[in-house]
């Protein structure tokens, strides 16, 4: 068998007739930029959402990076993140002279520790940007909290997250992405709701945030050929919203086949004492965009070979801490600081997940993954 990290080739085949009808239709029209089906997605997922604005942009890591832009943060602003995540997160802070603050994560959900965001505040401290990793939500009504308390804005890194929902103390529901003052995603094929290409997406409910957000990702341009700020040239383009127009309606399926994948993973390895399954926090659902284990007493790099030979797709999200990675190096922070995201680094190994297993497939990825640790 070949068990692939995400199958797109089976999930396309399944929806192949609505995509390729729509994709025509872009061809058709030939309007392939700022094309009416941007405008329809757009509007369809801030439906979705229940938010009032999206605004499509090229790509995840631009969306963050807009996000920022559209705040006014200012270089030597303190941007409070977590220390394990992809680099796009901190990227971005980065590149816009901002100064990245991190903070650890929690052991069981592995999303940020909202008592270190507290500790590191400092007043210079101008935003937070939790990172809902793997496809649960981080605590949004404690870190909302924070925010008020400090006049900080959030900013939601929901690249992983799409479509999960958060439940506040009193019972309301938000949707993952919705609940900070900007929330960002990412379309990247592999994301639960993926293009065939690259895009992202911002979504917030502040209508002077959403003008801001449409000029920056257009060179700084309200009136064409006049800019009044310094933006980036981001769009998702029609053929993307095109496919992503016909994928949204399926996207809580999704979620539903990738819960069942994680269920049938967790029950196999319930009783594995060196498997630790993923954690779900009682406030937020989970989407799964990884189903990530930490391995204990287990030789990692041994088991990634023993499923790489069975032909069974795996990996290691993510090796690196922020800290620890080359082009991040700071004299703020060394190796140790971080303990919870440094033992994580060691720990994980993420399995296949996607929309279209089938139990024979699962059976055969647990046997395997079984078959070595109880040796
Ligand atoms: C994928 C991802 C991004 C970046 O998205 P791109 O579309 O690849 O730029 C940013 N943050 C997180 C947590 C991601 O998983």
């Amino acid at each position: 068998m070949n068990i692939p990290m995400v199958d797109l080739q089976s999930q396309y085949q399944r929806l192949k007739p609505e995509i390729d009808a729509e994709i025509q239709k872009v061809l058709d029209t030939s309007s392939y930029i700022n094309g009416p089906v941007v405008h329809e997605f757009s509007k369809n997922l801030a439906e979705y959402l229940g938010v009032k604005h999206v605004i499509p942009c090229a790509n995840g890591t631009d969306a963050l990076q807009v996000a920022m832009m559209g705040l006014g943060l200012k270089p030597g602003d303190e941007v409070i993140t977590t220390s394990f995540t992809f680099i796009a997160t901190a990227e971005v802070i980065a590149l816009l002279g901002l100064t990245p603050v991190l903070v650890d994560v929690y052991a069981d959900t592995m999303n940020i520790d909202t008592d270190a965001i507290r500790k590191a505040i400092t007043p210079n401290t101008k935003a937070i940007v939790p990172v809902h990793l793997f496809g649960q939500s981080s605590d949004m009504e404690e870190i909302m909290a924070i925010a008020k308390e400090h006049n900080l804005f959030v900013i939601e890194d929901n690249c992983q997250a799409l479509g999960s929902c958060f439940t506040f103390k009193n019972g309301d529901k938000k949707k993952a992405g919705t609940i900070g003052h900007v929330g960002c995603t990412s379309f990247f094929p592999s994301k639960n709701l993926g293009t065939y290409g690259d895009g992202g997406a911002i979504f917030t409910n502040d209508d002077e945030l959403a003008e801001q957000y449409k000029v920056v990702v257009n060179h700084g341009m309200k009136v064409r050929y006049y800019h009044d700020y310094i933006g980036v040239n981001s769009r998702l383009d029609s053929m993307q919203a095109a496919i992503l127009k016909v994928k949204l309606p399926h996207l809580d399926s999704f979620a539903k086949a990738r819960n069942a994948a994680a269920g049938y993973y967790n029950n196999a390895f319930a009783k594995c004492e060196k498997l630790i399954t993923p954690a779900t926090a009682p406030f937020s659902d989970h989407v799964f965009h990884q189903y990530t284990l930490r391995l204990v007493g287990v030789d990692r790099d041994a088991l990634q070979k023993h499923l790489t030979e069975k032909g069974i797709a795996n990996a290691v999200y993510y090796p690196v801490p922020l800290h620890m990675q080359k082009a991040y190096q700071d004299p703020r922070y060394k190796t140790g600081d971080f303990p919870v995201t440094e033992m994580l680094s060691e720990q994980v190994l993420s399995l296949p997940m996607h929309t279209e297993f089938t139990e024979e497939q699962l059976k055969y990825v647990c046997d395997a993954v079984l078959e070595f640790v109880s040796k």
